[in-house]
């Protein structure tokens, strides 16, 4: 039975991920805020140490690990918003890599956005402070910015943080495959507080996604499980688009 630990798993695309990965027959360790098998909070240094122990009190090896937990681009404070979805999923993904190279066929998932790539203002100073793994820094310049453009710096962040990592020694050449996955605009919780929100519900709402309507958990819950399972052995450092076809539509020629 495979092992694998998913932030987030408590609700969401996470709760979808655990349902699906259950099914398929594997032992899941979520890590959450609450209703998990490892309580911890991701947003700050402590929860993070706190989770990886946590796992590791669990667990002498996993054969999966998914960065899942997310907070939307409402939430408050908005340095928040780097800590949990950056800084957060990136100390799990790290922490957690020693047990991972002792997996069978280890894999790993980070949970990006198609806003890393959709939004005009992801691409500056927040999501190379992100890179440069200066939080204090990142956290300074997340105060000044609107929680949209924190969210997709953090998100893009983390898709440019697997693809650095991904071919290298600790990883590819450890043996573990890591991947991302973007997903769009998707029914959960998140997106219903971003559609609640008197700015970001109109431009949620407008925003054109051309297989029409939001996702469903579940369909990003089988992107992670494909990126997880033998089926994409030979996939490293990609970035899945699940966002019923906007990126695509919005830069078409940007490959
Ligand atoms: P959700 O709010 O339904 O679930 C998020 C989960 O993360 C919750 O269980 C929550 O408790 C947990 N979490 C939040 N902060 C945490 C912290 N500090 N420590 C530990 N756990 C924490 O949201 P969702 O829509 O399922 O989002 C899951 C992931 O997908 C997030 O990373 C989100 O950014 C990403 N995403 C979502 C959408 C969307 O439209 N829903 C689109 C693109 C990407």
């Amino acid at each position: 039975m495979r092992t694998i630990v998913l932030s987030g798993s408590a609700s969401g695309i996470g709760a979808a991920v655990r349902g699906r990965l259950e099914r398929d027959g594997c032992r899941v360790l979520g890590v959450d805020l609450r209703d998990a098998e490892v309580i911890a909070d991701l947003s700050a240094p402590e929860g993070r140490e706190r989770a990886v122990a946590g796992v590791q009190a669990l667990a002498e090896r996993v054969d999966g690990v998914v960065a899942c937990a997310g907070i939307g681009p409402q939430a408050e404070p908005r340095a928040r918003i780097a800590s949990v979805n950056y800084f957060g999923a990136t100390a799990l993904l790290a922490g957690l890599r020693p047990l991972l190279a002792r997996g069978d066929a280890p894999a790993a998932v980070a949970v990006s956005s198609n806003s890393a790539t959709i939004s005009p203002g992801a691409d500056g100073p927040l999501a190379a402070a992100c890179l440069a793994d200066d939080e204090a820094g990142a956290l300074r310049l997340a105060a000044e910015l609107d929680g949209a453009t924190v969210y997709a710096a953090a998100k893009l962040a983390l898709a440019r943080w697997v693809r650095r990592r991904a071919p290298h020694a600790d990883w590819a050449g450890s043996g573990i495959r890591l991947n991302a996955v973007a997903p769009g605009a998707v029914h959960t919780p998140l997106l219903q507080g971003g559609l609640d929100h008197p700015v970001l519900g109109a431009a949620i709402r407008g925003f054109p996604i051309p297989l029409g309507g939001f996702g469903r958990p579940e369909q990003i819950a089988a992107a992670v499980a494909f990126l997880l399972s033998g089926d994409a052995s030979f996939c490293c450092g990609s970035v899945l688009f699940a966002d019923g076809g906007s990126d695509a539509l919005l830069r078409a020629d940007v490959f």
